[in-house]
């Protein structure tokens, strides 16, 4: 029967298709026993349900090429594995014959046997590896209960689940996924980011998915408006065919801006950087004219691989974006692991109580000097390959600063002593992300080169609100009066001294936002090529001066509501 479902809509792109669904880490399955004459059929349908999982899996990897193949291939091999290790199979066997248990049942008991003997492990990062025998057991249930003709990947579908992590998701993808609706999750995390890079659809938050859609259901899905239609009606699907045609339509309209300059009315050049996170972002990014890349998230390359890339690995990656930019400045960004970006890295990070406030950013790297050397090795290689800045998140002092630069210097002698090319210069930039940084920032700002303010974080520390959490909803708002004071602040600070300053938080990529930030002061944002050219259309419909002169009101206003006004009388005219 049609339902609607609403979540919120987190990576923009409609989706029909068949609904997979995934239960969270517990299999709920009820305890079923069978009969001593079925335990022969049993085994023989487990072990085509693993037979199953083997050849999806193999397929899987067979499909990835490039920089997928060797980002998500060891993640596919160790699941290779486990799915061939004695202990996970000959147990369930045992547990069919012995305890005469359903197949189903009896992968649910070997699941927590394996989690109570994980959880009882004293290192954090081999407690997490239960998420992969959880994602192994997952695929079995689902061959379990499909019928032999649905055996075949995913192609088609969309993932229902409670949660998706960043890695997952561009495996999901390869195997045809065409969208992902999740029951938590938030906008702003991590995996919404990736999602948009990757242009595949996503609704998060909604709460009732895992109850109310059952695997094989179709669906409709809308990235945008957050809206799941279970099991649409016609009209449903004429809806959904006209957001396709649409979109469509404006690409092809966006398309006719790629060789226009992002110039406001009154003749103002606003610089508009790309946030890349794969190697696909960074072409889009060259061919629609972004002026360099402004943020290249390098935990990515740890988040999608089960051991820590070494310096080879590292600087092969970053050459390709290096090369890929074609001479325009790529900033990238040491890396930002902790918080939600934690999993799967190979790094064994501490739990922390609070992660968001903890070990993170260049925290951990000065922490782990190890880690922070590799890569300013491979970085200080790669640019001589052409320019590149380094961008260091989670700033919260000059002393770090320093750190990182002595560091670098280091680093950059050793690398050309070693008679590696490398660039004549390398400008050292903050994340202006944490409260503090912000207000500090005239006592430290002669250790930047250039400043980029993380305004997903910023917000989330400024408003003591965390961007990962859904039940928050509005309480997470960049449009708060405090933040714009304090982007007002470093906008000035950078001014007064000269060195440049970009937003490279979700808040730049938003066209309806474009004349708040140049009313701030701001001429360069950093955003995922995926709205550039929604964002240099917004753009072209300002008038500088005009919002220049009307910043004063802007930051007069008390609420969130009265922001709004502001930006409502200044909807940008169509170009
Ligand atoms: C930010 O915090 O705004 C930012 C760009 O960094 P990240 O989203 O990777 O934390
Ligand atoms: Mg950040």
């Amino acid at each position: 029967m049609r339902q609607v479902l609403s979540g919120i809509g987190a990576a923009r792109g409609n989706a029909l298709g068949r609904a997979r669904v995934r239960q969270p880490h517990a299999l709920d399955i009820d305890e079923t026993r069978i009969e001593a004459s079925q335990i022969e059929a049993e085994l023989e349908r487990f072990h085509a349900a693993v037979a199953a999982v083997r050849a999806e899996m193999h397929a899987l990897r067979e499909r990835l090429h490039g920089v997928l193949a060797h980002e998500l291939g060891e993640f596919l091999d160790l699941h290779a594995l486990l799915l061939d290790d004695p202990e996970l199979l000959s147990g369930i066997d045992d547990l069919i014959r012995v305890g005469r248990y359903s197949a189903d049942y009896a992968l649910r008991l070997q699941r927590d046997r394996l989690a109570a003997v994980f959880e009882g492990m004293d290192d954090a990062y081999l407690r997490s590896r239960i998420d992969d025998i959880d994602q192994v057991i997952g695929r079995l249930h689902a061959a379990l209960n499909r019928h032999t003709a649905e055996l075949q990947g995913a192609s088609g579908e969309i993932l229902v689940a409670d949660t998706v992590a960043p890695a997952e998701l561009a495996q999901l993808q390869a195997q045809g996924v065409v969208g992902v609706v999740t029951a938590s999750g938030s906008p702003l995390s991590h995996t919404a980011i990736l999602a948009r890079s990757l242009q595949l659809p996503l609704v998060v938050g909604a709460a009732q998915a895992l109850q109310k859609v059952n695997d094989g259901d179709v669906l409709v899905i809308d990235g945008s408006s957050g809206l799941v239609v279970l099991e649409p009606n016609a009209e449903d699907l004429r809806a959904h065919h006209r957001r396709v045609a649409e979109a469509r339509r404006e690409q092809r309209q966006r398309n006719r801006l790629r060789r226009e300059p992002a110039r406001t009315r009154d003749g103002v050049d606003i610089k508009l950087w790309a946030n890349a996170e794969t190697v696909a972002d960074v072409s889009t990014a060259h061919a629609l004219g972004a002026a360099g890349v402004g943020l290249y998230r390098t935990e990515f390359l740890f988040l999608g691989s089960r051991t820590l890339p070494d310096e080879e690995a590292q600087f092969r990656a970053y050459r390709e974006v290096v090369l890929a930019m074609t001479g325009r400045m790529v900033t990238i960004r040491t890396l930002d692991l902790g918080a939600d970006k934690a999993d799967g890295t190979g790094l064994a990070l501490r739990d922390e109580p609070n992660p968001a406030l903890g070990l993170r950013g260049v925290r951990l790297s000065l922490v782990r000097q190890d880690l922070l050397r590799t890569q300013l090795r491979a970085i200080a290689r790669a640019s001589g390959y052409g320019p590149v800045r380094v961008l260091v998140p989670m700033v919260s002092s000059g002393e770090e600063m320093r750190a990182v630069r002595r560091i670098l210097a280091e680093v950059l002698d050793a690398v050309r002593q070693e008679g590696h090319e490398t660039a004549a210069e390398l400008p050292v930039g903050a994340m202006i992300e944490v409260p503090a940084a912000a207000l500090a920032l005239p006592g430290f700002i002669d250790t930047c080169d250039f400043l980029s303010v993380g305004t997903n974080d910023l917000v989330q520390y400024l408003l003591a609100a965390d961007r990962t959490h859904e039940a928050l909803g509005e309480l997470y708002t960049p449009l708060h009066p405090a933040v714009l004071k304090v982007l007002r602040g470093v906008v000035r600070v950078g001014q007064t001294h000269g060195k440049p300053v970009t937003v490279c938080g979700e808040i730049a990529a938003d066209p309806a936002l474009v004349p708040l930030l140049l009313a701030l002061g701001l001429t360069e944002l950093s955003l995922h090529p995926a709205t550039l050219l929604d964002v240099r259309h917004a753009i072209r419909g300002c008038d500088l001066g005009q919002l220049r002169a009307q910043a004063s009101a802007l930051l007069r206003a008390r609420s969130r509501a009265g922001i709004e006004r502001w930006l409502a009388t200044r909807a940008a005219p169509a170009t």
